[in-house]
């Protein structure tokens, strides 16, 4: 039995697999390696926001006095910190919006709509699509047995070839601002990027949540750092391996928070002018963006009506953008004069 033993702490990688065996056969769901992976992520990020959290009203004393004093003022710091985790779980279990559930919500639209009118198919009497774009509501397509094909393809300007819009992979016709994720596995509508520490993909429908995590984390990052340079600050008795725990937590800190910062004024921006990372990254491989001019947002309808869809977009609507007329392309590429400034051309 010692002998095995020895055995087994020899051969680490033989003893791991083992162990790993024997609880997958109690939790079956964590037999793939992907979903493992990403679950000791959660329970990474997890202890980490418990151990700068708990480091900080261990050595910091005076934070459980001023509790008691001002309950609310520790309430609220709770608070955020358990809204953050929530929202950081509840942005990970959420879909980003694949093209197949879409394609699958058109379909049943479609076959309900043929129930309902007790009439057989017909490219004229069915005209209904996933959402539409309230600026183009000329733009329903007939349904049929293709009705996917036929909404993809209004969506493009005429004479767009069908296999520049088609995945390569699901062999799905993509919407514009689509991408396929290999992640995934799948292809996302409004694809933005696949976040690994998330592991899930953000797009259309999962953004909104996204930011909201970013904003929260930052804050958190923010009110965190602010108590740890309080208790540097105070004229407390404490032992010198403390200060530099602390010393080395708010560093690590620190380089969070600036990079929580940016990514939170980045993806602000992305809101506001209707884009998202692929999209500016990568302007010149998606085919219907190579040929705009470089700060032509061609999905843009103004500040307030970018901000107003972000964040009223309702869950399992699937809102797929046609590409703008050359007409509106070249009004969205005219210069700003002083009188567009005047009539708040950009909102
Ligand atoms: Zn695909
Ligand atoms: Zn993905």
């Amino acid at each position: 039995m010692v002998l095995k033993m020895i055995v087994d702490v020899c051969r680490p990688h033989d003893f791991l697999d083992r162990t790993m065996d024997r609880y997958i056969r109690f939790f079956p769901c964590l037999s793939d390696p992907v979903r493992r992976s990403s679950l000791g992520l959660k329970v990474a990020l997890v202890m980490l926001h418990l151990v700068y959290a708990g480091i900080l009203f261990a050595f910091y004393r005076h934070l459980i006095e001023e509790a008691k004093i001002k309950p609310w003022y520790t309430a609220s710091y709770f608070l955020l910190f358990v809204a953050t985790l929530i929202q950081y779980f509840v942005t990970s279990c959420s879909s980003p919006g694949y093209v197949l559930d879409a394609m699958r919500a058109a379909n049943e639209k479609d076959n309900a709509f043929r129930k309902a009118s007790k009439q057989p198919a017909s490219s004229k009497n069915v005209n209904v699509v996933v959402t539409i774009d309230r600026n183009h509501p000329e733009k329903t397509v007939p349904a049929d047995v293709t009705s996917w094909t036929k909404i993809v393809m209004d969506l493009y300007s005429p004479g767009t070839l069908l296999r520049n819009f088609t995945c390569s992979y699901c062999h799905v016709e993509q919407p514009p601002r689509t991408k396929h994720c290999h992640d995934c596995d799948r292809c996302v509508l409004q694809f933005d990027h696949h976040c690994v520490w998330l592991g899930t993909c953000i797009g259309q429908e999962n953004h909104c949540r996204f930011w909201w995590y970013i904003f929260e984390e930052t804050a958190l990052c923010l009110w965190t750092g602010i108590w740890y340079i309080s208790y540097l600050k105070a004229d407390i008795a404490r032992s010198w391996w403390k200060d530099a725990i602390v010393i080395v937590l708010l560093i690590t800190l620190s380089i969070a928070l600036i990079f929580l910062l940016l990514l939170l004024l980045f993806h602000s921006y992305l809101v506001l002018t209707n884009q998202t990372t692929y999209e500016l990254v990568r302007r010149r491989r998606i085919f219907y963006l190579r040929s705009l001019p470089e700060r032509v947002y061609p999905f843009s309808k103004g500040v307030c009506r970018n901000l107003y869809e972000f964040c009223c977009h309702r869950g399992n609507i699937y809102n797929l953008e046609p590409l703008p007329s050359a007409q509106v392309i070249e009004e969205r590429s005219r210069p700003y004069t002083c009188s567009d400034i005047m009539r708040c051309r950009c909102c």
